[in-house]
């Protein structure tokens, strides 16, 4: 045995904890095991040890990320020709085209830095807490701040934060399959182990970082953190999961690399008729090259990250969590909301209004009823002694209490000797208590469950007959008035149980009485099951609660109307995947259903071509939350391990909060797709430009500089501004978008090629009117218009429906300023002298500006009728408008 260290010495950490004894195990991390670490010592080791994180893939520099802007192969080939241009000709060009090309870079650096920023701090906010002791007080920290000798708290649905000797153990099972492969859990004990050599699947009394708490709770002592953890030796070996890539960004960078060709050779074109026409050479192959990094659009999986990221950022205000990017894009497509009732739906303070004993529904509550409610439950206190814990039990507790049996007095006088905890599937929970020289164990739980245990029930002249039917009948009765029923019953027991087994310990019970819980729907719950409906959303409850109960709230939320009918997890799981499909579209609430079960009502409805999304909170919620297109855990009463399934975490448990981020969801997409639409759009009238010019006669109507200048200006900072752009009026009544439809539906298409064309159309009309009146503006006119009409168009397609007139004006303010700040520019290019020679542009005269001006207000009045004949529905017909 090892001596015990003296307080002065250094501990030496012994490298097999699990052969001390607890007490050797608390002294040598010098801690007491009643109040566990000061803060003020915690700190010291903290600083001494350093936080409690694996070593993580490094993060991006800034630098990388910058010179990753220029690792793109046609800017490449732009530096390079700009340089050799230079070198035989005007060096002023060259270094014009250098700084264009670095402006462009350092904007998308800006953007990709404030995305890669979104995204970290949506990973800090995301990461795992625990339960600490610290001068004798418990508080929730961050898992990165344990450190050795912290006394940690696990319970079901952990993941345990750190290597742990436990001290304590109510039934614990851990599963360890992360470290020993094993995916049994393996039950947890304290008693110290003698084999020096034992395996860790072996090692009962320790818990290792990483690994899941399924059931029990259970108390212990960090022993190592960090990478000093037995999952931080195997960590190089774990492959950080890597972010996914969304469909869109795939999407994107697919239709690139094809556009690019498509550019590319079109590029090819324009420079060998130029040459033919007998243009320069190097001034063609730079104006090839210019346009060719102008209109291929590389930047839009990059763009399309930078939104979703800064709008998951931003979805923080609705109390949505995003773990995962691609769900910001995926949320407009979910047609099927699951959703938990208990907290999510409903306000989750639960309140006990009604009792029966005895036979009577107006009862003095009998003693032993309220110590049962005061003494059967996990209730901790804060500090200004309001009760913590699972609602359930701090109803039943704080009724207990106002009745004068406060359970945390009690529980000294009656110390609880053993237990079996709640879990959902048996939905009963049992406690046995010393009082005095008698031992009494407490059950409470769902009536179904705990009837069939009882033998007799209580009465005020001594135990009776137990009326079952009649008895099911009352909890019934009750369950539809909207309550949660519980049962209560007690047993004597001359000496403790020798197994704790619910089929030996919770049977043979006296029945005590029922207490009838109300909790109260959450008031903006049907206001946003409404939204639901309207925007083809179907909302379903999925609860553990008796069908009546859930029949009675399911109604009142307006999620069923009064003929449809409520499925319960035994007839669901008497079904095969095949019956249940045909069914499964029409139910909207399912009851008495075992968590495992969810992973089936979403599976048969995603084989039913359905998107899910699927809320959870508990470890058995997890495979579920997975298999969801969306699976969403609960923020406050969520477990580490659904929180880690999840793709969305809810801040405030919220059901509205879901409804809202789909809203923010499609308002973000859409705005990708208007950004997409006016960034391509201007491509293509670019493209327009210089490739129909010589078929018209027509000389080269724009220089390099000229392109890169519309590509940096009015492609970069409008097209940004795009995505402050409020979300669209009736967004929420439409359908939700197919998963699989193409990004360019809904006549985006069409629009890009005709108004792009228009565009081009019209920059070419100015340039043949200035050049046939001999005017020797019209390259300064070519330019002017292409700028101008991107500024028309973008204030057009603001909305994919409304007129721009019907719109708040000051609705996108960015958007306003950046109009405003690139007509500014091209005025300043056009009139101040001493950019003129950089930019190759002429003042223009008042009736030349006046030309461009109307000219260039064509697009945007071509779009507005655009929109008229959509609202009319003569054009771009779909199930979109067909919903309207
Ligand atoms: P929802 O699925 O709507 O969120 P829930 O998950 O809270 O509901 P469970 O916690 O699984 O549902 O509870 C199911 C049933 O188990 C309850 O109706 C109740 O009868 C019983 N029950 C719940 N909590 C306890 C508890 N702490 N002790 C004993 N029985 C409980």
């Amino acid at each position: 045995m090892k001596r015990k260290p003296t307080a002065t010495r250094k501990p030496h950490p012994p490298a097999q904890w699990h052969l001390l004894e607890p007490w050797q195990t608390v002294a040598w991390l010098r801690v007491d095991p009643q109040t566990g670490l000061s803060q003020q010592e915690a700190e010291q080791r903290l600083a001494a040890q350093g936080p409690n994180l694996l070593q993580e893939q490094r993060l991006r520099s800034p630098l990388a990320m910058l010179l990753g802007q220029f690792a793109d192969f046609m800017i490449v080939v732009l530096l390079l020709a700009g340089l050799v241009s230079g070198l035989v000709g005007e060096l002023a060009d060259t270094v014009t085209i250098m700084v264009i090309v670095v402006l462009n870079a350092v904007i998308g650096f800006i953007q990709e830095y404030r995305a890669e920023r979104a995204i970290a701090a949506l990973k800090s906010m995301a990461a795992p807490t625990a339960r600490v002791l610290r001068d004798g007080r418990h508080h929730d920290l961050p898992a990165h701040e344990l450190v050795p000798g912290d006394l940690v708290l696990l319970e079901a649905g952990n993941v345990v934060p750190a290597d742990i000797r436990l001290l304590d153990t109510a039934q614990l099972r851990v599963e360890e399959a992360i470290l020993t492969g094993e995916s049994q859990p393996v039950g947890k004990s304290t008693e110290a182990i003698r084999n020096p050599d034992a395996a860790l699947g072996d090692r009962r009394n320790m818990a290792f970082k990483g690994t899941i708490v399924t059931y029990g709770r259970g108390m212990g002592s960090v022993i190592a953190t960090g990478m000093e953890t037995e999952l931080g030796k195997i960590a190089q070996l774990l492959r950080e999961e890597k972010e996914s890539r969304t469909p869109l960004q795939n999407r994107l960078a697919q239709l690139g690399k094809r556009l690019a060709l498509l550019v590319l050779a079109i590029c090819a074109i324009i420079f060998v008729v130029g040459l033919l026409r007998g243009e320069q050479p190097m001034l063609m192959f730079l104006t090839a090259v210019s346009l060719a990094v102008a209109a291929i659009p590389e930047a839009l999986p990059a763009v399309a990250t930078v939104s979703l990221a800064l709008g998951a950022r931003k979805m923080i205000r609705q109390h949505v969590l995003i773990r995962r990017l691609p769900a910001v894009e995926t949320l407009g497509s979910v047609t099927y909301i699951c959703s938990d009732k208990t907290g999510t739906l409903t306000q989750n303070r639960m309140q006990a209004e009604a009792f029966f004993v005895d036979g009577r529904t107006d009862p003095d509550l009998p003693e032993l009823l309220l110590r049962a409610m005061a003494l059967n439950n996990d209730v901790r206190l804060d500090k200004d002694g309001r009760p913590l814990g699972d609602p359930t039990e701090t109803a039943l507790y704080e009724a207990a209490a106002a009745a004068g049996f406060r359970g945390i007095e009690l529980a000294a006088a009656c110390p609880r000797i053993g237990e079996i905890p709640f879990d959902a599937e048996r939905k009963l929970m049992t406690t046995l208590h010393r009082e005095g020289d008698k031992l009494v164990a407490y059950t409470k739980g769902a009536p179904e469950n705990l009837l069939p245990q009882c033998l007799t029930a209580w009465s005020a002249e001594g135990p009776r007959p137990l009326p079952i039917d009649d008895l099911g009948k009352i909890a019934e009765r009750m369950a539809s008035e909207g309550l949660r029923v519980l049962a209560l019953a007690f047993r004597e027991w001359p000496e403790p149980p020798a197994d704790w087994y619910s089929e030996t310990v919770e049977t043979g019970l006296c029945f005590l009485g029922f207490v009838g819980l109300m909790d109260p729907p959450r008031p903006e719950a049907a206001e946003a099951v409404a939204l639901c409906k309207t925007a083809g959303i179907k909302p379903v409850m999925i609860t553990g609660d008796h069908p009546a109960t859930a029949r009675t709230i399911a109604r009142r939320l307006g999620i069923a109307g009064d003929g449809d009918s409520v499925l319960t997890g035994d007839e669901l799981a008497r079904l095969s995947l095949a019956e249940f499909e045909k069914q499964v579209e029409e139910i909207r609430v399912y009851a008495r259903v075992a968590p495992e079960q969810k992973i089936k009502i979403v599976r048969a409805l995603q084989d039913k071509g359905e998107f899910v999304a699927m809320t959870g909170d508990g470890v058995n919620d997890a495979p579920a939350l997975k298999c969801a297109n969306i699976g969403v855990a609960m923020g406050k009463i969520g477990t580490d391990v659904a929180r880690e399934a999840s793709h969305m975490i809810l801040l405030d448990d919220n059901f509205a909060s879901i409804v809202a981020a789909v809203r923010e969801g499609r308002r973000i997409f859409d705005n990708i797709r208007k950004f997409i639409k006016y960034t391509m759009t201007s491509n293509s009238a670019e493209i327009w430009t210089l490739f129909l010019a010589p078929f018209l006669m027509l000389p080269i109507p724009l220089l390099p500089i000229h392109i890169l200048w519309i590509n940096l200006v009015t492609d970069g900072l409008p097209g940004l501004a795009l995505a402050a752009e409020p979300q669209e009026r009736g967004i929420m009544h439409r359908p939700p978008r197919p998963p699989r439809e193409s990004i360019f539906a809904h006549g985006m298409w069409q629009h890009i090629l005709w108004i792009g064309l228009l565009m081009g159309g019209i920059s070419l009309l100015s340039q043949a009117w200035a050049y046939h009146t001999g005017s020797a503006h019209w390259q300064s006119m070519v330019f002017t218009v292409l700028t101008l009409s991107q500024m028309g168009h973008v204030l057009a397609i603001r909305s994919e429906r409304e007129s721009f007139f019907a719109q708040a004006f000051f609705s996108n303010k960015p958007l306003l300023g950046a109009v405003l700040l690139t007509f500014l520019l091209q005025m300043a290019v056009l009139y101040i002298p001493s950019l003129q020679p950089i930019f190759k542009t002429e003042a223009l005269e008042p009736h030349e500006l006046a030309v461009c001006l109307v000219l260039s207000s064509v697009v945007f009045w071509a779009v507005e009728l655009e929109k008229w004949m959509r609202r009319r529905g003569w054009i771009y017909k779909d199930h979109r408008e067909a919903g309207q």
